[in-house]
Parts: C-alpha cells; sequence; structure tokens
C-alpha cells in the first residue's frame, strides 16, 4: 500500500509542476467520458485521500479514484519510469512533466457546469475553439443577457452564453481590453464586446494551433493567468489571484490597469437594479 504521506507529496508536487500549464498529450485506456483536449490547461490539482481530481480551463475535470496499491508518478519527461509503461492507467504530459496514474479503480471525466440559474438553461453557446465559428452570436448573447448585474467574467465562462474559452482565455481577453473581471454586462458596450470576443478567440486558437503534431510548443507567454505576484506588462503593478464564487475558480487580473467598468468603482445605480454580490 502507498502511504497516505507519499500521495499527498505527489498531489502537491503534481499541483506546482502541472497547474498553468498546456496539455500537450492525455492517453487513459480505461477513460469513460470525453478526453482532456490537446492544448487545454491545467487549471487544477485537487485531492481528497485517494481521490484526485484534475480541472482543465474548459471546465473539464478528470477523476481517478486509486486502489489501495495505486499511486500519481511525476517524472520529466524523457525519464525512466518505475513501473512498465503498459501499467499506466493514465498519463498527463506537459512541456516538461509527465504525471502517470497507476492501479486507478475509476478514471472518469465530467464538465463542472455553473449553477443552472437563468432562463437561458439548456441552450448551448457557440465553441469559440471552432475558428470559423460566428462570433457575432457570442457578442449578442452577452449584449442581451437575462440579468445584466451578471459580471462578464462569469459570462465568458458559462457554457450556455460560450463554449470553449475557459479561465484561461477569458482572464487574458479581460486584461487585453483593461474590462475589469467585475464589469457588468449590462455595462459594456457593443464595441467592447467585439473587441473582447475577437481577442479571446483569436488567442484561443493560436494557442491550440501552437501545439504541433511533434509536440513542439511555441507560445506567446500570458499575461495575467497564473502570474500572480509577478509584474504586470503594462503598468508595472503586480497581478493578482482571487478565488471566486460559485465554483472558487481561481481569477487572475491586473487591479491597476484593469479596472474598466468595475462596479465598485461606479457611482451608479446596477443595471436592472439589482445589487451585485
Ligand atoms: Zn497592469
Amino acid at each position: 500500500m502507498i502511504e497516505a504521506s507519499a500521495i499527498r507529496r505527489s498531489a502537491s508536487a503534481m499541483r506546482t509542476a502541472l497547474v498553468g500549464q498546456q496539455t500537450i498529450c492525455f492517453s487513459s485506456r480505461k477513460l469513460s467520458g470525453p478526453a482532456p483536449g490537446v492544448g487545454r490547461v491545467i487549471e487544477r490539482v485537487e485531492r481528497d485521500g485517494r481521490e484526485f481530481e484534475f480541472t482543465w480551463d474548459d471546465g473539464l475535470v478528470l477523476h481517478t479514484s486509486l486502489r489501495r496499491s495505486g499511486s500519481w508518478d511525476l517524472y520529466r519527461v524523457g525519464d525512466r519510469w518505475r513501473r512498465k509503461h503498459s501499467d499506466a492507467a493514465a498519463l498527463i504530459e506537459s512541456e516538461d512533466w509527465v504525471a502517470v496514474c497507476f492501479d486507478a479503480a475509476e478514471v472518469e471525466t465530467y464538465r463542472r457546469e455553473p449553477i443552472d440559474r437563468h432562463p437561458s438553461r439548456g441552450r448551448v453557446g457557440p465553441d469559440l475553439s471552432d475558428p470559423d465559428v460566428d462570433r457575432e452570436i457570442v457578442v449578442e448573447a452577452i449584449l442581451h443577457h437575462s440579468d445584466p448585474s451578471t459580471r462578464i467574467r462569469e459570462a465568458l465562462l458559462d457554457p450556455r452564453v460560450v463554449r470553449g474559452l475557459g479561465n484561461v482565455y477569458a482572464a487574458e481577453a479581460l486584461w487585453a481590453t483593461r474590462l475589469s473581471p467585475w464589469a457588468r454586462v449590462g455595462d459594456i458596450a457593443r464595441s467592447d464586446l467585439i473587441m473582447l470576443v475577437n481577442y479571446a478567440s483569436r488567442i484561443l486558437n493560436e494557442h491550440l494551433n501552437a501545439l504541433g503534431d511533434d509536440g513542439f510548443v511555441n507560445l506567446v507567454p500570458f499575461e495575467v493567468y497564473g502570474r500572480n505576484g509577478h509584474v504586470c506588462n503594462r503598468c508595472g503593478d503586480s497581478i493578482e489571484v482571487t478565488n471566486t464564487p460559485p465554483d472558487n475558480r481561481p481569477l487572475y487580473w491586473c487591479p491597476k490597469c484593469q479596472t474598466r467598468l468595475d462596479w465598485r468603482l461606479l457611482d451608479d445605480t446596477p443595471p436592472g437594479g439589482a445589487q451585485p454580490s
């Protein structure tokens, strides 16, 4: 049996190595559910006892449940594994690291959806990872959102408004347009939304395409995602991170230069009369 302390150490090592990294390869011989996409960024690694969960930026979650002899091992790319490759139940590879799962009782994926709470439930937004998608539909869905006090970042992560964008590219696009993540959709002009959606679509597809068949990565680095504590390349202030409800996904932003339409700085009545929380 693998000791609890070793399991804890492996979770923390994988968190350090993989969070914020793009997935170059995923494979599993016993996966139930859709496979994590090549190019998608790993956003969280969580452990509860022998259950491990990896969350990608598009909301896909990989859940593995380890048997008593099971483990998640972390290797540098090219290192020799302590067990045979054919024993691996699942494998996640980033540019520098390979995480390998042995002796899993379950390997499954599911999608973490936001709480079903507005009238557009059941509707599915266009997929921005498709370069030919009609981006105007996304702009219209945000402009005519049923709740104008919804924060823009929340709208960008809502699959009923838009799919494929994910937390990473929502953060990057908001930074690029200087919009506060707390801006309410009812306050944002159409021209700003067009800029936001076009930029989001462009960087998302650039990043997804940057991973060639040979796994070669040549990426423009992120401006805010995973850069908390680092200097903002635009204003020199410090990038911050906070966990936001309802699902506590990390929000990265620059509090100095990314303040456009932040309702906390505006002295007006919230759109629709609702008090933002
Ligand atoms: Zn800044």
